[in-house]
């Protein structure tokens, strides 16, 4: 808003300025004339009996549009005063190919000046972006000015006539107003430029090139370049008209096409007409350079300025259309932009056609196309900082909810985590329970294991070692013995009369006998190497390592005793029995067996039983005098 205020200030004070236009002196009496050959000298047109045929110029807008003939101006100057009276004769015109200005006393040609762009900036009368031309009427006296006018551009004549000392006063304010329009522009230029550079928005880059080229094409228009920055370079001055115009419309477009950041798909007609509005607009940068540089007499400079003055017309008219349809459907970009180019639509519009000789006011004319595109430049800055501000707070937008989202997300992963944890913890826990579970249920199952086994080994009405448990045993004492080279005794136990005992007092009291004897067996075999076993029925065996036949002998006899004693009751009847033993004692070497022991407490057994029972009988006491077995005699 800010610069719009600045732009309507602008403006009225371009208004003051340009009513001071009315201090230029009276060219009423203005007369041209046409030479449609463009061959006529000075002499010719002096002749009476051509000057009849001039005409009078019309005070304002006097255009004559695209002609090929050349134009004569005629204007007569009368000095009532009795001072020097220093005059500016101005074609307020800057772009017309030549112009030779003739000042006459009477028939006499006083001073002569050739001018033009198609001459070197230098070679001007006075260096001023329009042409100049000083004169000075003597006191009391006249003089005649004649212009030849030769322009492939079109045929605008605002001629003016000043006092010198008026002009530079006027020209001054213009020159300030002039100035105040390039250094908007300028800043514009570089200000957007320096956006550019430090935020790397694109949409900067394409405006500054876009302001360039008003730039260029004002500096152009209003003659500024060739005064002050390419004086001497004719032909490039002569090119900028069409060439400045058909960049302006193809970087504007170009510009426009990237702000809007149409969706391609969605507006496929539109998007293709920005683009074809460009290339046309290029095409034509290169058709103008061409046509110029080849200077082929086919296509004339005219035509190309014409036709960048039409793309000029066809392109805003087409960008308009297409900015006041998006402006319709919503797009708040589009709306500013539609603002911006109708200010732009009007300077063009105005300039193209008062160029084209549609009699238009002269100020609107020169300046139309300045103030237009100031404005347009201002405002599209003003759409440029809006559009920015918007992606800016639509990414600022994006980014706090990329923000929320991540913060969702990292309290979703936390949660989750936390879950984790917790199971894991669980799982843990049922883990070492199970692990715990299960090793109990592994010493359960060791503990049965070893009962088992233990069990497996054990008689099981006697609870001694059984026949399998006792020949591991006996093995593992018999290798230790034959190593150590100790005695090894065996003593092998049968209960007297057993049969009769089950007879009379019934089985079952029988098994009661063997539990007792065992009971004897385990209390009288106490050493840790020793072992009592059930051998089968109602026989018993003892393995005695590391002893003597001596110390059998005293076992067996405590075993004897022990069972001697023992007092059963059946039924009020005290019952006793007793048992035999025999005894064999061996050192195991190589030369004996295992079996030979088992087989010698064998005998021993057989002859305490035949010896009348209830004794311990040891193996040598079987052996006479010769040793020979007496049991083997018998
Ligand atoms: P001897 O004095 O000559 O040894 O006479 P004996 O009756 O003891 O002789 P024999 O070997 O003929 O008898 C053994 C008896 O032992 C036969 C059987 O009924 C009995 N017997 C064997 N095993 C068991 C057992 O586990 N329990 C009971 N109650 N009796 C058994
Ligand atoms: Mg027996
Ligand atoms: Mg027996």
């Amino acid at each position: 808003m800010q610069t719009l205020s600045i732009l309507v200030v602008l403006v009225f004070f371009l208004t003051g300025c340009f009513q001071k236009d009315s201090e230029n002196l009276n060219v009423s009496n203005l007369h041209w004339f046409e030479d449609t050959s463009g061959s006529l000298t000075l002499d010719q047109i002096l002749d009476k009996a051509v000057s009849t045929e001039w005409n009078k110029a019309p005070h304002q807008n006097f255009n004559l549009g695209f002609i090929d003939s050349a134009v004569w101006l005629s204007l007569p100057f009368e000095n009532t005063k009795n001072i020097q009276n220093p005059m500016l004769l101005e074609i307020a015109f800057p772009l017309h190919d030549s112009i030779d200005v003739y000042l006459l006393d009477g028939d006499e040609v006083v001073k002569t000046f050739q001018t033009g762009d198609q001459r070197p900036f230098a070679e001007r009368p006075i260096k001023h972006r329009n042409f100049l031309f000083p004169h000075t009427v003597p006191p009391n006296g006249k003089l005649r000015v004649v212009a030849r006018i030769k322009t492939t551009d079109t045929m605008y004549l605002p001629v003016k006539v000043w006092e010198s000392n008026e002009f530079f006063a006027y020209d001054q304010q213009e020159v300030l107003l002039l100035g105040v329009f390039f250094g908007f522009l300028s800043i514009m230029l570089v200000y957007n430029l320096f956006l550019y550079i430090s935020t790397h928005e694109k949409n900067y880059l394409y405006y500054s090139w876009c302001t360039s080229c008003i730039l260029y094409l004002q500096l152009t228009q209003k003659n500024l370049g060739y005064q002050y920055f390419w004086p001497n370079e004719v032909f490039f001055n002569h090119m900028s008209v069409p060439t400045s115009t058909f960049l302006m419309i193809a970087t504007s477009a170009f510009f426009i096409l990237k702000f809007l950041g149409l969706d391609e798909k969605q507006y496929a007609k539109t998007t293709l007409a920005f683009k074809f509005v460009i290339w046309l607009a290029f095409i034509g940068i290169i058709w103008g350079v061409l046509v110029l540089a080849s200077q082929t007499s086919i296509v004339s400079y005219t035509a190309v300025v014409l036709s960048s003055a039409g793309l000029a017309v066809v392109a805003t008219v087409a960008v308009m259309g297409i900015l006041i349809n998006l402006s319709l459907k919503g797009s708040r970009s589009a709306q500013l932009l539609a603002v911006a180019w109708f200010s732009l639509l009007v300077g063009s519009f105005i300039f193209g056609l008062g160029r084209m000789g549609v009699p238009m006011p002269m100020i609107l004319v020169e300046n139309g196309m300045l103030i237009g595109s100031t404005f347009e430049a201002a405002l599209i800055s003003f759409a440029l900082a809006r559009h920015i501000k918007v992606e800016r707070e639509a990414r600022m937008l994006a980014q706090e909810l990329a923000l929320t989202n991540e913060r969702k997300t990292r309290e979703a992963q936390n949660s989750l985590l936390k879950l984790q944890e917790k199971t894991t913890q669980q799982l843990e826990e049922q883990v070492q329970e199970r692990t715990y579970k299960l090793e109990l249920a592994m010493d359960d199952l060791t503990r049965a294991n070893l009962k088992l086994d233990s069990l497996s080994r054990m008689d099981s009405l006697t609870g001694l070692s059984n026949r399998r448990n006792f020949d591991q045993e006996f093995n593992e004492a018999w290798l230790s013995c034959s190593r150590s080279k100790k005695p090894m005794s065996l003593l092998m136990a049968d209960i007297d009369h057993f049969k009769a005992i089950n007879d009379t007092y019934g089985h079952l009291f029988g098994d009661q006998c063997l539990i007792k004897v065992a009971g004897i067996l385990k209390r009288c075999v106490s050493r840790p190497r020793d072992l009592a076993a059930r051998f089968g029925g109602e026989e018993f065996i003892v393995m005695l390592p590391n002893t003597n036949e001596e110390g059998a002998y005293l076992i067996a006899e405590t075993i004897r005793t022990g069972i001697e004693n023992i007092k059963l009751t059946h039924e009020d009847t005290q019952v006793t029995f007793t048992i035999s033993i025999g005894i064999a004692t061996i050192v195991p070497s190589m030369e004996t067996s295992f079996i030979e022991l088992n087989e010698n407490a064998d005998q021993a057994l057989y002859l305490a039983k035949e010896g009348g029972r209830n004794r311990a009988v040891a193996y040598s006491q079987c052996l006479n005098k010769n040793g020979i077995n007496q049991a083997v005699l018998n």
